[in-house]
C-alpha cells in the first residue's frame, strides 16, 4: 500500500539527486554490489545523518502513531530518505523528450489555434507527419489540441512556433511557477530549503540548479 510513496535520493556526497517510489527505493536497499555493499542505505530523519542498512533499520521499532510497513509478524519504519552508497554523480541536465515535457515546453498551448488546455485535451503532433518520414523528437513535435490535430490529419500545417529542443533549465523554470510538493518534512534539510512557514519567496530557486526534477 506504500509502494507509491515518494523517497528522496541523495548521492554519496549528500546531494539530493531525485525522487523515486518507495518500491524502487526498497529494491535499491536490498540489492548489493559484488563486494556486498548495499546499493543504498536509509537515512534516519529523526536522527541526523545516521545511516542504516536494512538489517539495522528493521530492528528499530516504529514509534506510536508513526506510519509502518506491516508484515505478518512485524512492523517496520517507512524510509523517507535514502543515500546511494557509491553513486556520486549529479543528475543529467539533458531535457528528455516525452509528452509531459513537450507540453511544458509549449506551455500547454495548442501551437495551431493558440488555446491553452489541460493535458487530457492535448495531443502530440508531428509537424512533418510520420507517414512522410517525420521523426518523434523535439525538433518535429509540437503541442496540438485534439480538434486541431484531428483537423490537420496528415496535412502539412505550420505551427505558430517551429519546434525546438529546449534545455533542461528552461523546462524547470517553466515548471517552477508551480508549487513544489515536499511530502515529508525530513526532506527539507537535504533540499536546502526551509519549510513553507519559514520560507521567503525565493527559497525554491536555491536548489533548482542541482536537483533533478522528474520532468
Ligand atoms: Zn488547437
Amino acid at each position: 500500500m506504500f509502494a507509491h510513496r515518494k523517497v528522496l535520493v541523495l548521492n554519496k556526497s549528500w546531494r539530493a539527486i531525485g525522487i523515486i517510489t518507495l518500491e524502487k527505493a526498497m529494491a535499491k536497499i536490498f540489492s548489493t554490489y559484488d563486494d556486498g555493499t548495499p546499493k543504498a542505505k536509509i537515512i534516519d530523519p529523526s536522527n541526523n545523518f545516521m545511516l542504516f542498512e536494512w538489517e539495522e533499520w528493521s530492528m528499530i521499532r516504529p514509534s506510536e502513531g508513526e506510519l509502518k510497513i506491516r508484515t505478518i509478524n512485524n512492523s517496520f519504519r517507512v524510509p523517507e530518505v535514502i543515500q546511494y552508497t557509491k553513486y556520486d554523480k549529479m543528475p543529467s541536465t539533458k531535457a528528455h523528450f516525452n509528452r509531459k515535457s513537450l507540453y511544458r515546453r509549449d506551455r500547454s498551448t495548442c501551437q495551431y489555434c493558440g488555446e491553452k488546455k489541460i493535458a487530457e485535451q492535448l495531443s502530440l503532433d508531428h509537424v512533418l507527419p510520420r507517414c512522410q518520414g517525420g521523426m518523434t523528437n523535439w525538433e518535429n513535435c509540437t503541442t496540438s489540441c485534439k480538434p486541431c490535430n484531428h483537423h490537420k490529419g496528415s496535412k502539412l500545417r505550420k505551427p505558430s512556433r517551429m519546434p525546438y529542443k529546449p534545455d533542461y533549465y528552461s523546462l524547470v523554470s517553466k515548471w517552477k511557477n508551480r508549487k513544489i510538493h515536499v511530502p515529508h518534512e525530513s526532506w527539507y534539510k537535504y533540499l536546502g530549503i526551509t519549510p513553507p512557514d519559514l520560507a521567503s519567496d525565493d527559497t525554491e530557486g536555491s536548489y533548482l540548479g542541482t536537483f533533478r526534477f522528474d520532468l
